[in-house]
Formats: structure tokens, C-alpha cells, sequence
């Protein structure tokens, strides 16, 4: 089942037009339980594994009986995500994590693998499992994806002075036609329904908000990084329920059936935000960084 997220209130760049040039693409993944195999786009599914490479698990030691396998947390074909940066032939990305806090700042450690889903013959039947995690709420539930693209702007933060003093101006958009009820908080308005989509993404702008935005070098050659995959604790929250899909909207508050509709994968990373993977733009080989936000 597709998901569709409902039209944005307006289009921000009627008001501020300074924005047209920041838009990015961004591609939503609407993770939903369901059983997958290793030739589906999937969060917490089968990866299509070579029965012939060996398995990753951690270099760290986390006691018992010996290294920690590392667990599937998300597999993305190009078919299904066309934004996805992928070198040469490459069509999947496979990323799997140590279910185990590490430093600096107590999370997973990832581990990203691109390969081409034709080279692989012989898919791994029984992966290692871990022999145990840190938190339950780092081994995502198998769900199925159902990619959808939509239009992102950045973090009021990343923007100019001049930019953010005129989004935080009611009188701008009361001048813009824009109904009252969005020009009581508009720099709220803005962040919460016109900038980025809540929940599981690819590429768009990042999502900051347990920290203000810091720069984001590469650590071989200094060039800004993009983002890659944003790993969540939730598809929406009370203060993102626009961004809920069409399809979901019925349901959106939770039933007996689904308790918490609005964590499907059921991941919990530090205490409900989410894990941001990004990459450098100059090569895939340059390791990528992960930053809880
Ligand atoms: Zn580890
Ligand atoms: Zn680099």
C-alpha cells in the first residue's frame, strides 16, 4: 500500500521565495509491519546476504561468549529510492548496526555495504544473530517499505539571520494572504509543517533538535557531508501530525490492533530521537557519520 503525505498548508516560497533555491528532495520511507525477503526494500528485514562473505560483527567487546553479530536495520534498492547515492553499479545499500551503545555519544555503531543485487547468487539462508542487545528498542520489527517523494526546507537555524528574523515575522505572512491561525507562531509553523518530514527518510535536509546545527565535516577530507538515511523513533509526533499519511489517518491516535501506530519499526534510540547517517559527497569510501537528533 502506498502512503501519501497530505499537501503542505502552502508553499513557503510564495512567501519567501530565498527558499526556492534550498529545496531538496527527500524520500520517505513509511516503514509498515510486514514480512519481507531479501529482494524487498525493507527496515529490520532479510538482506540479500552472499552465502560467501562473512557476516560483520563488532570489533568491540561487549562480554559473552564472543563478538557481537550485527543486526539488519535497513535495506534500500535504487529501484525503490532513485535518490539513493550509489557508486558505479552499485544498486543496494545494506545498513546494519552493533546493537550495543558505543561512544561518544551511546549509540549503535553502523556499518554501510553497497552492492549490485545481480553479483550476489547465493543469498546467506540463517544470518549469526546477536547474543544479546543492549535495548529492545534497538532491533527494528520487519516492516515493508512504500517510498514517497516529497519537498523539504532546512532548519530555520541553518538559514541567514535576515531569512530567520523574517520567518518569525506575522506580518509577513499575514501580508501573504496566510490564514491567522499558522501567523500566531509562524517560525513554530514553519519548523513543524513546512521545513522537514518527521519519521524514516532518504537524503532531504537534516533534522536538527536535540542539538542547534554544527557542521558536519568529513573526516578524511573536510568536505561538508550530506545526509544519507535518517533512522527514527517515530513517524510523527503530536506537534508533526500533519505530515501523517492519508492512509493512516484513521488510525493515527493508535487501536487495540496497533497501540503505537506512529513507531512501526518499534525502535527506541535515545529515548525517542532519531539516528542520522551522512555521507561525503566525494567519496563513498570516506567513512560516514551518524548523529542523534
Ligand atoms: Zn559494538
Ligand atoms: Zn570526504
Amino acid at each position: 500500500m502506498s502512503r501519501t503525505t497530505p499537501p503542505r498548508p502552502l508553499d513557503v516560497t510564495a512567501v519567501f521565495p530565498q527558499l526556492a533555491p534550498l529545496a531538496r528532495t527527500a524520500t520517505r520511507l513509511h516503514p509498515r509491519p510486514g514480512s519481507a525477503t531479501p529482494h524487498d526494500s525493507s527496515v529490520g528485514g532479510p538482506l540479500l546476504w552472499p552465502a560467501d562473505e562473512p557476516w560483520p560483527h563488532c570489533d568491540e567487546w561487549h562480554g559473552g561468549p564472543g563478538p557481537v553479530a550485527m543486526v539488519p536495520v535497513a535495506q534500500l534498492y535504487v529501484r525503490d529510492i532513485p535518490l539513493l547515492r550509489t557508486p558505479g553499479r552499485a544498486d543496494l545499500l545494506q545498513v546494519l548496526w552493533c546493537p550495543f551503545d558505543h561512544e561518544p555519544d551511546d549509540k549503535p555503531l553502523t556499518a554501510l555495504f553497497r552492492r549490485t543485487a545481480a553479483d550476489v547468487t547465493e543469498v546467506l539462508a540463517a544470518p549469526p544473530e546477536p547474543f544479546d542487545v543492549e535495548y529492545e528498542g534497538y532491533v527494528p520489527k520487519p516492516c515493508l517499505l512504500a517510498p514517497e517523494q516529497i519537498t523539504e526546507y532546512p532548519n530555520p537555524l541553518e538559514l541567514d539571520k535576515e531569512l530567520q528574523q523574517q520567518l518569525a515575522d506575522g506580518g509577513r505572512w499575514r501580508a501573504a494572504g496566510v490564514d491567522n491561525r499558522y501567523v500566531l507562531a509562524p517560525d513554530e509553523f514553519y519548523w513543524n509543517e513546512l521545513s522537514v518530514a518527521p519519521g524514516w527518510k532518504v537524503g532531504g535536509w537534516t533534522r536538527w533538535g536535540l542539538t542547534d546545527p554544527v557542521a558536519r565535516l568529513c573526516p578524511v577530507c573536510g568536505t561538508g557531508m550530506d545526509p544519507l538515511l535518517t533512522i527514527a523513533s517515530s513517524e510523527w509526533r503530536s506537534h508533526t501530525e500533519s505530515w501523517i499519511p492519508s492512509e493512516d489517518q484513521a488510525l493515527a491516535t493508535g487501536s487495540l490492533d496497533d497501540p503505537e501506530p506512529w513507531n512501526p519499526t518499534r525502535l527506541d534510540l535515545a529515548r525517542g530521537y532519531d539516528l542520522q547517517l551522512h555521507v561525503c559527497p566525494v567519496s563513498p569510501e570516506h567513512p560516514h557519520i551518524g548523529l542523534i537528533q
